[in-house]
């Protein structure tokens, strides 16, 4: 009886820690850096014919191929869950907002930030993008990226900037009236950029529907700067577009 429990309890340890063994960790430097993510266990991070972010050249790009009825932002605003999870600062809306493409709905499911920006315009970056990440009822995903350039501090992000949490793991809240206004938030004009890609972090997984705005928003120099004290450089390097069309509305 002693030796038949024992081995159960065995049993219950070793499940226990199949399930609390943390992920392959990774980071943007080093042996852990972008170059390794395949090698620490997420192999369509080098394998993978459809990554991101790019190189968006001009020249290859598909004018006007994209209906410009095609993308309908609808954002809401939302109370906000905000958390350092070590790689950036992450902000969920609590309740449900989001967008349409193609006449399909998706939520907005959290948002995010990089500095430098991954996506570069003939091979220029900017000192940071937005990355709004939305997923559709079927689990696809659509990830809308907004450009930042250093200019006038950004009165919407401001509350948000006040309340960064600097530790891993640290979190903040932000009620309705302190919550950015995300719909004023983006570029007020300006057409998209749009192509098939990944997300760009582990697992980077594909499938993943970009849409590029093309006129940046801006961020003061200290706004830009207190993003880095926290998170100094938290970006993939562009990918191969191997042979990818990328369209314009
Ligand atoms: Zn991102």
């Amino acid at each position: 009886m002693a030796r038949v429990l024992g081995s159960f309890i065995a049993a219950v340890c070793l499940s226990v820690q199949a399930v609390s063994a943390s992920p392959a960790h990774w980071s943007y430097r080093g042996d852990q850096g972008p170059d390794h993510w395949g090698e620490l266990g997420d192999k369509l991070c080098s394998t993978g014919q459809m990554q991101s972010p790019v190189n968006i050249d001009w020249r290859e790009v598909t004018s006007r191929s994209v209906d410009s009825d095609a993308l309908r932002v609808d954002y809401q605003v939302l109370p906000m869950e905000v958390l350092n999870n070590g790689h950036s600062i992450q902000a969920k809306p609590m309740g449900e907002t989001g967008l349409s493409y193609m006449g399909r709905h998706y939520r907005l499911m959290q948002f995010h930030f990089h500095t430098p920006s991954e996506h570069q315009f003939d091979q220029r970056e900017y000192p940071m993008e937005m990355h709004l990440v939305h997923q559709a009822d079927d689990g696809g995903l659509l990830v809308l990226g907004v450009m930042i350039e250093q200019g006038e501090a950004n009165d919407e992000l401001a509350d948000l900037w006040d309340v960064l949490p600097e530790e891993e793991g640290g979190e903040a809240r932000l009620g309705l009236l302190m919550a950015p206004q995300l719909q004023r938030l983006l570029p007020a004009t300006g057409h998209h950029l749009f192509y098939d890609g990944s997300l760009t972090t582990p697992p980077c997984t594909e499938g993943v529907k970009w849409v590029l705005y093309e006129q940046p928003i801006q961020l003061s120099a200290s706004q830009i700067q207190r993003f880095r004290e926290l998170f100094p450089d938290n970006h993939r390097p562009a990918r191969a577009l191997d042979g990818r069309e990328v369209d314009e509305d």
